[in-house]
């Protein structure tokens, strides 16, 4: 090997366009991205992401172009099918104020769209349509082969290639699966202009409705008032079949074709302005994305030989505690600092990376898990509970001032950089 230290990174997601640059800023490392798409995806919907997260954004120098493609309104309204609205809180401020950060709505293309634009400035070599498909670790070098029969070499290989990572399952950790969670989505990016109603500028934050199914939430996703972004988070048993491809394919054409009478049978009798918004979007929908929630249970290894799992291929989670990009890009900032003097030992390396992101990882997965139970079908009384739940906390966290001691947002203003190594 030459004495420039080379990193292969599997994948072009947030994971691996960030773990690109920041090693670029950070280390002599040189990084080549390979990634399985001909082109940058243009898959998802739009992703919340929070203090922690946009303070990491910042320092990889691209949350102003982010921020100018999102929504940063910090608001959270739970509104109630009877018409009104229950609660509603800034439930970034304290955090803002520790970090000077609060959140940000932004379609999933665009975030990727903000870091391959840097990676692209950073002249950092980025190839598409690679399938990874052999990976060869020694005591020399890790040697990788593509299914086009290319193949690379390097020093250190980043498995950042997502939840179904051919990375883990192929050689890290071949017995860490992800499970199927219970509760699936379904989600769209709309134009307003496709909407009857005019409300759109109404929506200030994360406007959800509990109901007795699941949670119908809205936000907006861009600076301006042009797409709306909805999701419905609902249980969902998995296909007859059993969990396989096969049997969800079968599942999410019928979920996909058949969205719009369940949702608005769902909503029928929810009142008010609110209720003839919502029944709006979805009447106004045209394409929604059906989406069975899976994660990776906590536990399972992380790394071996001189291969490191980065976001979603070590820990992913489910979405709801809006923390799955900002996971990865801690991580991407612990890896970049670990790996900065190039004496330390990768032995070294991969046990701190496990000390330290293993008990964060494990602390948001069990927040995720904790929301994810608002989403879980109910009864009237049920439904009736959790909204009652939900204004007693909102109001109590009013009167005694917990939003002013950060109550539930400690994890927010958690700071990698500060980490003693
Ligand atoms: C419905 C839903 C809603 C979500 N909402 C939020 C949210 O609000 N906030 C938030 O922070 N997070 C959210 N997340 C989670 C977030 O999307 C992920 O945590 C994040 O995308 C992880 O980034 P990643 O780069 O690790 O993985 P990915 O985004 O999955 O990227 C992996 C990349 O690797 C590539 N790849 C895969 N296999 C190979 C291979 N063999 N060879 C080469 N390349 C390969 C893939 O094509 C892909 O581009 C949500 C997730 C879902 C499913």
């Amino acid at each position: 090997m030459s004495s420039q230290r080379k990193a292969i990174i599997i994948g072009a997601g947030p994971a691996g366009l960030a773990a690109a640059l920041r090693l670029h800023q950070q280390t002599d490392i040189s990084c080549t991205i390979y990634e399985l798409r001909p082109e940058p995806t243009t898959l998802g919907g739009a992703v919340g992401i929070l203090p922690n997260g946009l303070r990491l954004l910042y320092r990889l120098g691209v949350y102003e172009k982010a921020l100018a493609r999102g929504f940063g309104g910090p608001n959270l309204s739970l509104h109630s099918l009877q018409g009104h609205t229950i609660g509603s809180q800034d439930w970034v401020g304290w955090a803002r104020e520790k970090t000077g950060f609060g959140y940000m709505r932004i379609k999933r293309t665009d975030l990727v769209d903000v870091l391959l634009e840097a990676v692209n400035e950073a002249k950092i070599p980025i190839r598409f349509n690679k399938r990874l498909e052999q990976i060869d670790d020694n005591a020399d070098e890790v040697k990788v082969i593509f299914s086009d029969s290319s193949t690379d070499s390097a020093d250190i290989l980043l498995g950042c290639d997502g939840i179904h990572s051919f990375v883990r399952r192929s050689y890290v950790d071949p017995e860490y699966a992800p499970e199927y969670s219970g509760l699936a989505g379904l989600g769209s990016v709309v134009p307003t202009s496709a909407l009857t109603s005019t409300t759109t500028e109404q929506i200030v934050g994360l406007e959800a409705t509990m109901t007795e199914m699941g949670m119908l939430a809205v936000t907006r996703c861009t600076p301006d008032t042009d797409e709306l972004y909805w999701f419905f988070t609902k249980e969902v048993a998995l296909p007859a079949s059993g969990d396989s491809r096969d049997g969800w394919e079968v599942q999410s054409k019928e979920e996909v074709e058949g969205f719009k009478a369940p949702l608005l049978e769902i909503l029928e009798n929810a009142q008010g302005e609110w209720g003839n918004y919502l029944r709006d979007i979805v009447s106004n929908t045209s394409v929604v994305k059906f989406y069975p929630i899976y994660r990776l249970p906590p536990g399972g290894t992380w790394s071996k030989g001189r291969c490191i799992l980065v976001g979603d291929a070590a820990h992913a989670m489910s979405p709801h505690a809006g923390q799955g990009v900002s996971m990865a890009l801690e991580d991407v900032f612990l890896l970049s600092r670990l790996l900065e003097d190039p004496s330390r030992p990768l032995g070294q390396i991969r046990e701190k990376y496990d000390a330290i992101r293993k008990p964060r990882a494990n602390e948001i997965y069990e927040i995720a898990a904790q929301n994810g139970q608002l989403r879980r079908r109910t009864g009237p009384w049920g439904l009736w509970f959790k909204e009652f739940v939900f204004s007693m906390a909102m109001n109590l966290s009013w009167a005694f001032g917990l939003e002013r001691v950060g109550f539930g947002q400690k994890h927010l203003v958690y700071d990698i950089d500060e980490v003693g190594l």
